[in-house]
């Protein structure tokens, strides 16, 4: 019998099966899919490294400075600012405090006036200098905060409405504003990037930490019912080898998590992302780019030439341009054919020559946040059961990682003296 099964190689699973293999426990983790890594993972197609789906990495993460060795992943940084279709042309507004030049330009570009930038610094200065908890506290959606902020003009809706639909997945304001404040904090403290061998290096690396530490990892073994027998548990597999420990945690993602533990099906978002390969690329801006003019103009919500920040995705002569979509649920998704119009009109170039390499439909990319946002909640679900994941914290890498974390943490203080009295170090 093992000390722990951990069900799961996502960022959750591998966080906490690493920490507790580091403690001395013996650990074995279940993995269904052919590789570790869950909602990050990249695959080599056709010389192009293809990340399932277009997400970011923020080195500002604290729970993400923890866990990897940041400088091995070799990031390279999108430059901290946006780019916007307007009716007009192109506009570009960037950090201030990391390209003071770019001031004057952001100024001239007419989607800042002075009551939205006032009303904008009103919204965002907390979320520099509050914790989550004083965040959460009163929190209603983020449109609402906004409406209350008097933030009005085109600097939210042509910039901070367009930007964060992507990152949050939804297009409605629904999302907590504590939740919404705290993804700001980490756009102003970190630089996003990629990792020069795509997202997937990430959960990679902690699973090369995990199997160092001790920790038994097996790919392609789905795991079904859970029996509790006296003082151990034990996991039957799909294919019908079983395995028992003393204690199970459950990293199994918000789609699974229901069908193995009972707790409700945490509510999700989905997104759809296009690759797009072209021998020329549409800018030379390494820019997140989103569409400022008038709503219901989509599909596309974000959009960017890859390639410029990070080469190694595509062949050498090659660009690599993402495009993505929301993926609401029950919603037909976009179509090939009106994404390309939609990027011709944001790019301001033909398109019709870009070759589709492949289509990510996810429908479970992020749990959802809606107001008011709840504390990170507790990993003991029941005698000797734990679950872990971002459905559990927050919506994020960062919320993954903490709460494998948290779980690790519950373990080892479940599991007796003797293992209480080991540290949980990387
Ligand atoms: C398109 C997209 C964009 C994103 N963008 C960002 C971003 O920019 N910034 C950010 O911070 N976050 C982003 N995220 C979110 C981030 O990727 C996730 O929060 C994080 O990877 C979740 O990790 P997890 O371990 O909680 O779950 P998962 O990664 O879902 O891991 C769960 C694992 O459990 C396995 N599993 C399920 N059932 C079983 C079973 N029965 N037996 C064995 N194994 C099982 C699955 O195969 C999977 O490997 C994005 C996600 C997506 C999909």
């Amino acid at each position: 019998m093992h000390d722990l099964i951990v069900i799961g190689a996502g960022l959750a699973g591998l966080r906490c099966a690493g920490l507790l293999s580091a403690g001395g426990l013996d650990v074995v983790v279940l993995e269904a899919a052919d590789a570790v890594g869950g909602r990050q993972r990249t695959d080599i197609v056709d010389g192009f490294r293809l990340d399932r789906g277009f997400q970011v990495l923020n080195p500002a993460y604290p729970a993400l400075r923890r866990s990897v060795d940041l400088d091995a992943l070799a990031l390279g940084s999108f430059p901290v600012g946006v780019r916007v279709r307007m009716e007009e042309g192109m506009a570009e507004l960037r950090h201030p405090l990391r390209y003071p030049l770019s001031i004057a330009t952001s100024l001239r570009s007419g989607l800042v006036n002075g009551r939205d930038a006032v009303a904008l610094a009103r919204w965002a200065a907390p979320a520099l200098a509050q914790p989550l908890s004083r965040l959460a506290r009163n929190d209603v959606t983020v449109r609402e905060a906004w409406d209350s902020a008097g933030l009005r003009g085109p600097l939210r809706s042509a910039v901070l409405e367009p930007f964060l639909t992507g990152v949050l997945a939804e297009s409605r304001g629904e999302t907590s504003n504590a939740f919404a404040r705290l993804l700001v904090r980490y756009f102003v403290l970190g630089r996003p990037g990629l990792p020069a061998q795509g997202i997937a290096a990430v959960p990679e690396q902690l699973a090369a930490h995990a199997r160092a530490m001790g920790a038994d990892i097996r790919l392609g073994a789905s795991a079904g019912r859970m029996t509790a027998l006296g003082e151990e548990i034990r996991v039957e597999l799909i294919d019908g080898d079983s395995v028992r420990a003393a204690r199970v945690v459950v990293a199994a993602g918000p789609d699974a998590v229901t069908d193995l533990t009972g707790l409700a099906r945490p509510a999700t978002n989905g997104l759809q992302t296009w690759w797009f390969t072209a021998v020329e690329p549409p800018t030379a801006s390494a820019l997140l780019t989103v569409d400022g003019r008038s709503r219901g103009r989509g599909p596309v919500v974000n959009t960017v030439v890859m390639t410029h920040t990070v080469p190694s995705y595509a062949p050498a002569g090659r660009h690599l341009i993402a495009a993505t979509c929301l993926l609401p649920r029950g919603a037909d998704p976009a179509e090939e054919n009106d994404v390309r119009r939609h990027l011709s009109e944001i790019w301001g170039v033909d398109v019709s020559a870009w070759e589709l390499i492949r289509r990510d439909d996810i429908a479970d990319a992020l749990p959802a946040q809606p107001a008011p946002l709840g504390a990170a909640r507790s990993p003991r679900y029941a005698e000797r059961l734990y679950v872990a994941g971002d459905h559990r914290d927050t919506a994020s890498i960062q919320g993954a990682l903490a709460s494998g974390e948290r779980a690790a943490r519950a373990v080892l203080s479940d599991a007796g003296p003797s293992r209480s009295a080991a540290s949980l170090h990387r």
